[in-house]
């Protein structure tokens, strides 16, 4: 805060887990986090200076893609996310009968009964197939670099191993895919980084499988890739933004301060 230039209104935190309406960590598996204080404790850490927002990675990342990206023409997106370790979920509406934004715990969905173990102690979970560690594994087991990851990946087009990527990665990703847009009726789904990659180069079978949902059976669900770079930066951007942009006066910002009116 002290080394940004003009006045900082707030700070929006991404954590790659579930957040309460409050900002604490309720559970963020990946940094082994379960019911933690965060928003307060961080905003007390800032003199309650400025306002502090914390939300969900996958949901920062989705409303970014909402504003800004691939989701811009929907009505009500679902968005998923692959991280290093574990995958994120979002559902974002544009107005009250599309419903609010809810952050999904989609990298849980069991896609396999007799699946790997995951560490929310279920089996066969999304992730477990799907993210950037899983992903790795698989080209390991096939015999393919596993670095640099975008890459090996995209150029697996035309490689004698597609086959078996596919059955391996692409497979659950497509069971994923179907339970997800059959149970939340997007109108349109965005797929985010390494699985915008996967979207990338094995289109036809994942388009077909949304299209093949009983959702799409009534109203088209267009298969995206994500546009927008730094989608979760962007994100918090909004988060930090939020209260400015709805009461400039809880930033320590009103019509008085020239200084300040200059500079928005
Ligand atoms: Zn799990």
């Amino acid at each position: 805060m002290e080394a940004a230039e003009g006045r900082c209104v707030g700070v929006g935190v991404s954590l790659p887990g579930v957040v309460s309406p409050d900002g604490d960590a309720t559970l963020v598996l990946p940094l082994g986090w379960e019911q933690v204080p965060f928003g307060a404790p961080l905003a007390e850490a800032l003199w309650h200076a400025v306002p502090v927002g914390v939300e969900q990675d996958a949901l920062l990342a989705a409303k970014s893609e909402f504003v800004w990206g691939a989701g811009s023409g929907l009505h009500r997106m679902l968005y998923l996310i692959a991280r290093d370790h574990g995958v994120g979920g979002a559902v974002v509406g544009a107005g009250l009968l599309e419903g609010a934004h809810h952050p999904l715990q989609a990298g849980h969905i069991q896609v396999r009964t007799d699946g790997k173990p995951c560490e929310c102690g279920s089996r066969g979970c999304l992730e477990t197939y799907i993210d950037a560690d899983a992903v790795r594994g698989v080209l390991q087991e096939i015999g393919l670099p596993q670095e640099p990851l975008a890459e090996v990946v995209r150029g697996i087009t035309g490689s004698p191993q597609r086959e078996r990527f596919a059955e391996l990665v692409v497979e659950p990703l497509r069971v994923g895919l179907v339970t997800l847009v059959n149970a939340l009726g997007p109108d349109g789904v965005v797929l985010g980084g390494g699985l915008g990659i996967l979207a990338e180069v094995f289109f036809p079978e994942l388009e077909r499988a949304v299209a093949g949902t009983v959702v799409a059976r009534v109203r088209e669900v267009p298969l995206l890739r994500e546009t927008a770079s730094d989608p979760i930066l962007r994100g918090a951007g909004l988060a930090a933004f939020g209260t400015l942009f709805r009461d400039p006066r809880e930033c320590g910002v009103n019509q008085h301060d020239r200084t300040m009116g200059a500079r928005l």
